[in-house]
């Protein structure tokens, strides 16, 4: 990639160095800026963006959020105009705001595994697509006509009660298919492959950033089951 996406090896780099590669002006107060590397995580796979600030001794501008464009990631910029392309820019991120999107999308491959464990996914529910917001929601393919809410509690409690890990490894496309519990939909051809493992119980595609122990998700709670059509969304928070 143009931009090598620093968060994919490390999720918890909070700051880093970066070397400008381009500018576009949109007005004279926002900017696009696109990297070397960056800490900052561009929205997708259900995962909002991340924001915080690039900066020199002289300068500082706002990132409002940050997209993935072909291989590139483009940082929306707020401020004044950004230094020269090649000038070497400090970038923080909103840590509080990552953490706490580390944290919910995390919690959504608990209730994932918690449904695989229960042997609902990926035979009865197959994952569609996922938002995990404040207001999470996972889209699963399918229906079960018991209401399987209380079992999936009590499941994702037994999970969160063992101190399990999370680790993330590159593998190639037929290792992917190989390791993982199921393949999403629509894998992306312009990011790394990467594989979640959730310590003892499996591993799915994921590209987003996660916490590296399922004690730091914190609690989970599950608001009553939705059926659409032959659609099933569980909707998720963290309490
Ligand atoms: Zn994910």
């Amino acid at each position: 990639m143009k931009t090598i996406p620093l968060y994919l090896e490390d999720a918890y780099l909070k700051e880093a160095e970066a070397t400008i590669l381009s500018i576009t002006k949109e007005s004279d107060t926002k900017w696009q800026v696109v990297l070397d590397q960056t800490i900052f995580y561009p929205r997708g796979g259900g995962q909002s963006t991340d924001q915080g600030f690039l900066s020199t001794d002289t300068w500082k501008g706002k990132v409002s959020q940050a997209l993935l464009k072909d291989d590139a990631i483009i940082h929306f910029i707020e401020g004044s105009e950004p230094p020269p392309v090649g000038t070497r820019v400090k970038a923080t991120l909103d840590w509080e705001r990552r953490y706490l999107h580390m944290r919910l999308h995390s919690a959504g491959h608990v209730v994932d595994f918690a449904l695989h464990l229960l042997g609902y996914c990926p035979s009865i529910l197959l994952p569609i697509k996922g938002d995990h917001s404040k207001k999470a929601v996972i889209y699963y393919q399918g229906i079960v006509e018991k209401d399987f809410k209380e079992d999936l509690e009590k499941k994702i409690q037994e999970l969160l009660s063992r101190n399990l890990s999370f680790s993330t490894r590159f593998v190639s496309y037929e290792e992917l298919e190989r390791e993982s519990i199921y393949l999403q939909q629509g894998l992306p051809k312009n990011k790394p492959l990467r594989l979640l493992t959730l310590q003892e119980v499996g591993s799915v595609a994921d590209g987003g950033t996660q916490v590296k122990n399922i004690a730091e998700v914190g609690k989970i709670s599950i608001l009553p089951l939705e059926k659409q059509e032959a659609m099933t969304l569980v909707h998720y928070r963290l309490i």
